[in-house]
């Protein structure tokens, strides 16, 4: 753990093992920390509140510039370490690197950009000023399915916003957490300014977190359920809150869209990171005129998927984090077949070349997929894809936003109006529009309905962690 600008192991000395989700081998052992640890660091971001946030901008920013070199400059250091960690092949975890790196940049500028406001006020001898000033300490949470990037999406700019922070990653991938929190050491941010509190059991440093009258903001990305608990717990302090939670993406082929190309980007999203990634397509709707032609270039394209481990070449499909994890596919695909849909590929573990020691399951498509299905309804988080066949443009924009999930969606058509007209109606945070990868740190990152609280990236994103202030002046 990284507390008050010092390594250390927990109180009691305990460590909890981390483990190749490829080969369900052990990779290290890690500080196995709990609420006396969480307390400590709320109370070293705390102490170094006053100080940071009396930096100047500038200085902050050069810091987090710094940060961003060094991590561009471990690229594929911090890439394999996250292959072996997450499972990811190793291409897409360079990715991952890049990306989390970005946030570091975009809030290093952002950090200077904090502008305040003069509005006329009502009365002749009044003057309004609005400044924006850092919120205080802030408890984030992150997920292990993108392991670097959901930590620099938070530090990032609540370090520029002047904030300090005290960050649990999730206990499957802590080791690329201590990979970025090293950075921030070696970038010069002062003790105590960002802390990082590793464990095997969230509960006591979540309820740490939220109950501790030092922290002033909770950040969290990771499933709704968690969420809802953890602003429940907020709530009692009126705490801030931003929520980046699960998914349900429908990815709609319109009628005037073409099938193949739509297939395309279909098939890349879909399988981003297994299928464990909180934008990836649940439900591909496909207009009834382009189903046989989109289903044909889709399946051709997963039966040549390789998976295998992420260090090998060529491999695309890595292992899912866990037995859990294989047991909700399976229970959905099991669940949808009973029910009538067709099983077009896939739908097993994969067993052989020693896959069996890890997590893995093939690329699976499912056809003739109903309503009444759990896949319809449930986030998947694994390589399932489900084709359903609709006839209407407009029924479909209906289908698609009946979902307590709000997250991404996607729209795949040729038509201008029929682009504009969905992109408005669908409720949905981030909508790719025959675009696969609506995202970038510059961006507003975040969903609608449960799928969560405030934005990250972009120039919203520091927002989140600044307190508006009025000032009425008498001249
Ligand atoms: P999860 O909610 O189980 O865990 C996420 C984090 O919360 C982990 O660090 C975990 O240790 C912690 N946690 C779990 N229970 C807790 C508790 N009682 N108190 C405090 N902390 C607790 O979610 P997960 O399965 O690890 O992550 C996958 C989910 O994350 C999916 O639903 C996915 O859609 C979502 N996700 C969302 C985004 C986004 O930006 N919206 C990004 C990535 C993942």
């Amino acid at each position: 753990m990284f507390i008050n600008g010092e390594w250390c192991q927990a109180e009691s000395g305990k460590k909890f093992g981390v483990i190749n989700p490829a080969t369900g081998e052990g990779i290290g052992d890690v500080a196995d920390g709990g609420q006396v640890e969480a307390e400590r660091a709320i109370q070293a971001a705390h102490s170094a509140f006053g100080d940071w946030s009396s930096m100047t901008a500038y200085e902050r920013s050069e810091i987090l510039y710094k940060a961003y070199k060094l991590m561009s400059t471990r690229r594929e250091e911090i890439a394999r370490t996250m292959t072996v960690e997450q499972g990811k092949p190793l291409r897409a975890a360079m990715n991952e690197v890049k990306y989390g790196a970005d946030f570091l940049l975009w809030y290093a500028e952002e950090a200077k950009r904090v502008y305040g406001e003069t509005i006329p006020a009502p009365r002749g001898d009044q003057r309004f000023i609005v400044l924006h000033q850092p919120i205080g300490v802030v408890a984030a949470i992150t997920p292990w399915n993108y392991p670097a990037s959901m930590i620099t999406r938070k530090v990032a700019p609540a370090l520029a916003a002047g904030c300090t922070i005290v960050l649990k990653p999730a206990e499957a991938t802590p080791l690329c957490a201590m990979e970025i929190f090293k950075i921030l050491e070696e970038a010069g941010v002062p003790k105590g300014v960002a802390n990082l509190v590793t464990g095997s059991d969230p509960k006591p440093i979540g309820e740490e977190f939220v109950t501790n009258p030092l922290v002033s903001k909770i950040t969290f990305t990771g499933s709704t359920e968690t969420g809802k608990l953890l602003a429940r717990g907020a709530a009692d302090q009126m705490k801030r809150v931003s929520l980046e939670l699960g998914g349900h993406a429908p990815f709609l082929v319109l009628k005037d869209a073409d099938p193949v190309f739509a297939a395309k980007g279909a098939v890349l999203v879909k399988y981003l990171n297994t299928g464990q990634a909180c934008i990836c397509p649940n439900r591909l709707f496909v207009h009834k005129s382009g189903v046989e032609a989109f289903t044909k270039e889709f399946v051709s394209r997963v039966i040549k998927m390789r998976a295998g481990n992420g260090l090998e070449q060529g491999i695309n499909i890595g292992p899912l984090v866990s037995e859990k994890a294989i047991e909700k596919v399976e229970r959905q695909v099991e669940d949808a077949t009973s029910k009538g849909a067709e099983l077009l590929c896939g739908g097993h573990r994969l067993m052989d070349d020693g896959l069996d020691r890890g997590y893995y399951y093939a690329p699976t498509v499912l056809s003739n997929v109903t309503s009444d299905m759990l896949i319809y309804r449930e986030e998947t988080f694994g390589p399932v894809a489900p084709i359903i066949a609709f006839d209407d443009d407009d029924d479909v924009l209906e289908m698609a936003n009946d979902t307590h999930y709000g997250l991404a969606a996607y729209i795949y058509t040729q038509n201008l109006s029929a682009a504009m007209r969905t992109f408005e109606g669908l409720r949905f945070g981030i909508i790719g529009i025959n675009d696969i990868n609506p995202t970038g740190a510059a961006a507003p990152f975040g969903g609608q309905k449960e799928s969560g609280l405030g934005r990250e990236g972009g120039h919203e994103g520091i927002f989140e962690y600044l307190e508006t202030k009025l000032g009425g002046f008498s001249v």
